[in-house]
């Protein structure tokens, strides 16, 4: 899909002009913008699952200090 930078409209891969506003398509560009994009979710660090990973690192911690506390 190539979206069109004039008008913003989409418009099929094989397009070389928008069905919009005829305005010519940067096929390159586009490809470009979206191997870029891809390549960035590819490697991006998902935060997410590293605050998951963290609270579940502090609970144990805390469990384990629980358990020593209350066998010694
Ligand atoms: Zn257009």
């Amino acid at each position: 899909m190539i979206i069109c930078q004039a008008c913003g409209t989409s418009n099929p891969d094989d397009a070389a002009f928008c069905s919009k506003c005829a305005r010519k398509l940067d096929t390159a560009t586009q490809n470009a913008v979206a191997q870029q994009r891809a390549q960035h979710t590819a490697t991006g660090i998902n935060w997410s699952s590293v605050v998951i990973a963290l609270v579940v690192i502090v609970i144990v911690a805390a469990a384990l200090v629980l358990v020593v506390t209350h066998v010694l």
